[in-house]
């Protein structure tokens, strides 16, 4: 499905978001970044990631062809998949771009080691690209802007340079969080060589060590890694433009039980975009479609996650009834209880693009309103 028969309304919103100037209350207010690229913009191809993607899929399908024959090597790589899922999902996401909730220091170095062994890009620049895809959603200042196809938005935009708006936008962004975390700049310096290694050699190296033979071992080993970011990429493409968007229905973003399923929780992409701040990244607690859900759960039992945020009831309910596409039971409530009617709404949730918690964007009233679970007393 195509997002684009919303430009107009998203175009206004992100217009009222962009720009060189802000008011006192976050809001930004030039014309900012257009939806699509102009007509004499140049597409600069990156033929070093485009040969790496060739090579790896390549040697993806060779694995098809010559798997592995020790039970260990499966049983291994499915549980190195999910946890180098979590470093991102948990990590990257929800933890270091949108602070949906803290961690203690151990948990942030087991997350940073499971993120450097995803093999994606160094946690800081993770985090700006998504930040910047959160506030200038579907513009040329978004990374993986969906306005420019499927393809583009899955890992094309991977494949050529940035639109030169990605960085003039990405100026904007505050990173004062991660700019003086030492972990994370040191992450950042040594992130080349760390994730070639951990991601590629070392896995392939323990699969050997448990007898499986160095062919096998380095083409599954390679199978797993790239089945693994398109599973991530589905996140960008695919949420974009399959489900349901209960919440905002003038927003590209949508919720994908496909995408949930299949990228560890991260398809209940409407509600994600709405509330960026909310560590469920979803309105649901079931870990069936939410798999990072009961893994910061776990991690918060355990003492090492605290401050978990959570959109209340009050503003879900506020927000469905103002912009839902009547999807949700909240809206089909209302339509049979003449109580409620969809005009009747008056609490003042944010309407802005936000890239999670801290935005000068967020309003009073959802600040208020935001419930913090297993909270750390300072
Ligand atoms: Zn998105
Ligand atoms: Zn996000």
């Amino acid at each position: 499905m195509s997002p684009n028969s919303e430009n107009d309304v998203v175009d206004k919103v992100n217009g009222d978001l962009n720009g060189d100037s802000e008011t006192k209350n976050g809001h930004i207010d030039d014309h900012g970044p257009l939806s699509v690229p102009e007509p004499d913009y140049k597409l600069v191809l990156k033929w070093r990631n485009i040969l790496a993607f060739i090579y790896l899929h390549a040697f993806t399908i060779v694995s098809f062809f010559y798997p592995p024959v020790c039970l260990s090597t499966y049983i291994y790589q499915f549980f190195l998949a999910v946890f180098i899922g979590f470093g991102t999902t948990a990590g990257s996401h929800r933890l270091f771009t949108h602070r949906s909730y803290r961690a203690k220091p151990l948990l942030r170095w087991f997350i940073i080691y499971l993120q450097t062994l995803a093999g994606q890009e160094p946690i800081y620049r993770w985090v700006r690209d998504h930040r910047v895809h959160h506030k200038f959603t579907d513009t040329n200042a978004d990374p993986h802007n969906s306005k420019r196809g499927f393809f583009f938005s899955h890992m094309g935009w991977l494949c050529c340079k940035k639109h030169p708006d990605v960085y003039k936008y990405g100026k904007k962004i505050d990173m004062s969080d991660l700019d003086d975390d030492k972990v994370i700049q040191f992450q950042r310096k040594i992130y080349t060589p760390a994730t070639f290694f951990c991601s590629l050699i070392l896995p392939t190296l323990i699969t050997m060590a448990m007898g499986e033979h160095w062919w096998p071992s380095w083409n599954f080993n390679v199978a797993r890694y790239t089945i693994g970011l398109h599973l991530v990429w589905l996140v960008n493409s695919g949420a974009h433009y399959w489900g349901k968007r209960p919440y905002e229905k003038n927003i590209s973003a949508s919720d994908s039980y496909i995408v949930a399923t299949l990228a560890l929780g991260e398809g209940w992409h409407n509600y994600h975009h709405v509330y960026p701040w909310d560590y469920k990244t979803a309105e649901s607690t079931r870990y069936w479609f939410n798999p990072t859900l009961l893994f910061i759960d776990v991690a918060a039992k355990l003492g090492l996650a605290t401050d978990l945020k959570v959109a209340s009831d009050e503003m879900i309910r506020a927000r469905v009834l103002r912009t839902g596409d009547g999807s949700h039971k909240y809206s089909k409530q209302a339509l049979i209880d003449a109580e409620n009617p969809l005009d009747n709404n008056n609490y003042d949730c944010t309407m802005d693009h936000l890239w999670g918690f801290g935005d000068k964007a967020m309003t009073e009233t959802d600040m208020k309103n935001i419930v913090i679970h297993n909270r750390e007393v300072d």
